[in-house]
C-alpha cells in the first residue's frame, strides 16, 4: 500500500515534470520557431505588396447602419483612374464611370435602407490595383464583396447581365478568358513568400467561400429576374483573384453589355440602372440576415 502510494507519487511527480517540460516547449516554439516564421511572413510583406496597402485602405470610409455592429458590404467600382474598363459602342460611356455611378446609387440605398454598413474601394476615378481592392474588404473584415463591372462582347447583339461566383473551374472558355483578363495586373500575387502556407490553412475556408458566393450569386439573379434583363446563363464561374483574395462571400456582376446600344442605353441613366441596384441590396440583405440565424 505505501509503496503504491509512493510509486504512485513519483509518477505524479514525473507527470507533473513532463508537463513543464511540454509547457517549456510550447512556449518556446511560441517565441522561437513560430515566431520566426510569423516575422518572415512580415518581412516577405513588407517587402512586396503589403506596403502599398495602407494608403488604399486609409482613404476608405465606411458608412453606418442604423443599428450599431452590422456586418461590412464592401462594393467595388471596377477600373478606375488610367483604366477606363470598356468603352460604350456610342462613344459616350466609359466602364469606369458607370461602375462608379452604380456603386455609389447601391451605397446609398443600402445606406437609407440602414441594415449593413457599407465601404467603397473608390469613391471617385482613381486607379486601385486588384489586390489592393481585395485587401480593402479583408482590412474591414468585410461580411460581402461585390465587384460591379460593365461587359463588352464583339457580336452587338450580346446584351444582359451575368453574376459570376468564385470557383476553381470555370463554367465555360468565355468563363475562364475572361477571368484570365481580370487577373492579368495580379502577377505579384504568385510571388507571394507565405501563399502556400496560407494555402494549406484556407483550403476549408476556401470551399465555404465558393459555396456561399454561389449562394450569393443566385439569390441576387432571383431577386433580378423578370425586373432587369440577364443573360440566358446568368450564372457564371470563374477563378477571380480579385474575389478570392477578398476572403469573404464575393461575386462580380457584369450589369450588361455597353458593346450593345439598348443595354449602353440603359446603363447610362440612373432610372436604367436601379431595378438591378434594388435586386443587389435586396439579395445583399437577404444573404446576411440567413447566415446571421445560424
Ligand atoms: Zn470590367
Amino acid at each position: 500500500m505505501e509503496r503504491k502510494r509512493r510509486i504512485g507519487l513519483t509518477i505524479f511527480a514525473a507527470g507533473l515534470a513532463a508537463a513543464a517540460l511540454l509547457a517549456l516547449a510550447v512556449a518556446k516554439v511560441r517565441t522561437g520557431a513560430v515566431g520566426d516564421a510569423i516575422a518572415l511572413i512580415g518581412e516577405a510583406r513588407t517587402g512586396g505588396l503589403t506596403l502599398v496597402l495602407p494608403d488604399a485602405v486609409k482613404n476608405v470610409r465606411v458608412r453606418e447602419a442604423l443599428v450599431p455592429g452590422r456586418p461590412i458590404v464592401v462594393i467595388d467600382p471596377g477600373h478606375g483612374g488610367h483604366d477606363p474598363g470598356a468603352s460604350g459602342v456610342s462613344g459616350a460611356s466609359k466602364e469606369k464611370d458607370l461602375t462608379l455611378a452604380m456603386a455609389k446609387e447601391l451605397a446609398d440605398l443600402l445606406q437609407q435602407r440602414g441594415r449593413v454598413r457599407i465601404a467603397l474601394t473608390r469613391e471617385d476615378d482613381q486607379y486601385l490595383t486588384l489586390e489592393e481592392r481585395a485587401a480593402i474588404a479583408r482590412h474591414l473584415r468585410a461580411g460581402l464583396f461585390l465587384s460591379l463591372h460593365m461587359d463588352s462582347a464583339p457580336n452587338p447583339m450580346a446584351k444582359g447581365a451575368t453574376v459570376y461566383s468564385l470557383s476553381d473551374v470555370a463554367s465555360s472558355v468565355e468563363a475562364a478568358r475572361f477571368a484570365a483578363a481580370e487577373n492579368r495586373d495580379d502577377t505579384a500575387l504568385s510571388s507571394e513568400g507565405d501563399a502556400s502556407v496560407r494555402a494549406l490553412l484556407a483550403d476549408v475556408a476556401l470551399r465555404e467561400q465558393m459555396e456561399q458566393s454561389a449562394g450569393l450569386a443566385e439569390r441576387m439573379l432571383k431577386r433580378a429576374a423578370g425586373r432587369f434583363e440577364l443573360r440566358p446563363r446568368p450564372h457564371q464561374f470563374a477563378a477571380f483573384h480579385v474575389l478570392r483574395r477578398a476572403e469573404t462571400p464575393a461575386v462580380l456582376i457584369e450589369a450588361g453589355y455597353i458593346s450593345n446600344g439598348e443595354d449602353e442605353a440603359k446603363l447610362m441613366t440612373k432610372e436604367g440602372r436601379a431595378p438591378l441596384v434594388l435586386a443587389l441590396a435586396q439579395a445583399v440583405e437577404a444573404d446576411l440576415a440567413t447566415r446571421a440565424g445560424h
